[in-house]
């Protein structure tokens, strides 16, 4: 005889009842009734450690028997055998073994499968979206002043625009168009739009000049090398990539941790929080490399621009707030001239010691 506490199914009421297994089943013993329930009308949910066995039947009643010899007892007599799920989860060793193929396929997940989904998701987006993104960049860049109209004078304007034919590819994904502009933030800076626009402010021309007011060779050669790496954004499409991987990156964390807010602040907040990845701008790097090649110029005036943004890039942005850092981040500004000067001086190298076919 086992201890119960017996419910029928059709009210609260507990009963206090004797179960006894028989050969068939098993049969409920009650004060004031006695059921009989044959073994396939009857379901044991999974027993844990120390809370009570609780039994199921057929016509809705159910049992509850407290842990202890009682339930033992009831449970060899059901056959009750722990699962394989159940052996295992009792074990640390599998348990933990479990935990760490757990983090394995979230970071599978996080690192493989979302830039693979992102680089599906920007191929599906028409051009038309580039051409938007791109138009709404350069309008929020004037209107928060941090562009406007170029000091220069206008026959040094047309020198800087009759560069761009040089690094325009023969059959590109978007006609790239050049605008020269003035900006006090931006100091000597490049950036590429989605929609193919590049914008040269008058300081990067300045700094390309440097003390000689006049754009010569040398000059020509570092602005080709700057609009080759802008063109390499725009012609590798690097911005609506990196906003399709941020989206999902956001998505994902999301339905990970509950936490929609970062995907209903929506586009807005993953743009101002863009930056192109060093991958993307290793792709631009050699893509300037491949234009200067082309133009039979050598890499290093690559490297000598580099060179110059770094030195006036970190006196300029110390000035910055932080706040416009970030917004300039994500317009593709020169995150990691270390790293470009750091390929140059490989690229360099392999010109003087290589095969010759480089100028
Ligand atoms: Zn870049």
């Amino acid at each position: 005889m086992i201890d119960a506490n017996f419910f029928d199914g059709r009210s609260a009421r507990l009963h206090p009842a004797r179960l006894l297994p028989s050969s068939t089943g098993l049969v409920v013993s009650a004060p004031s009734f006695e059921r009989s329930y044959p073994r396939d009308a009857i379901a044991l949910s999974e027993p844990f450690a120390a809370a009570p066995a609780m039994l199921r039947f057929a016509d809705g009643a159910s049992c509850e028997v407290p842990a202890g010899e009682g339930r033992e007892q009831l449970l060899a007599a059901l056959g009750y055998r722990k699962s394989a799920v159940v052996r295992w989860q009792a074990r640390w060793p599998a348990a933990l073994l479990a935990l760490v193929l757990l983090a394995g396929l979230l970071a599978l997940a996080w690192f493989r499968g979302l830039p693979w989904a992102a680089e599906h998701v920007a191929a599906s987006l028409p051009a038309s979206v580039d051409t938007r993104l791109g138009q709404a960049a350069l309008a929020s860049l004037a209107q928060q002043k941090l562009i406007g109209p170029s000091r220069l004078p206008a026959e040094r304007i047309a020198e800087v625009e009759a560069l761009l034919p040089a690094v325009q590819p023969a059959q590109g994904r978007l006609p790239l168009r050049l605008l020269v502009r003035e900006s006090g933030p931006l100091g000597a800076n490049a950036l590429a739009l989605p929609d193919g626009t590049i914008i040269v402010t008058d300081g990067l021309v300045r700094l390309a000049m440097g003390k000689k007011e006049a754009l010569d060779d040398g000059a020509r050669a570092e602005l080709v090398a700057v609009l080759g790496h802008e063109a390499g954004h725009v012609e590798h499409r690097h911005t609506v990539r990196v906003m399709a991987r941020s989206s999902l990156t956001a998505a994902l964390s999301a339905t990970l941790f509950g936490d929609f807010s970062a995907v209903a602040a929506g586009l807005p907040a993953v743009l101002s929080q863009m930056a192109y990845s060093r991958e993307m701008e290793t792709d631009a790097n050699k893509y300037a490399i491949e234009v200067l090649h082309r133009q039979h110029l050598s890499a290093s005036h690559f490297s000598d621009i580099l060179g110059k943004l770094e030195q006036q890039q970190d006196a300029a942005t110390a000035k910055l707030p932080r706040w416009m850092r970030n917004t300039l981040g994500y317009l593709s500004t020169h995150p990691d001239t270390d790293d470009r000067i750091l390929l140059m001086d490989a690229v360099s190298a392999i010109e003087k010691g290589g095969d010759g076919n480089y100028r």
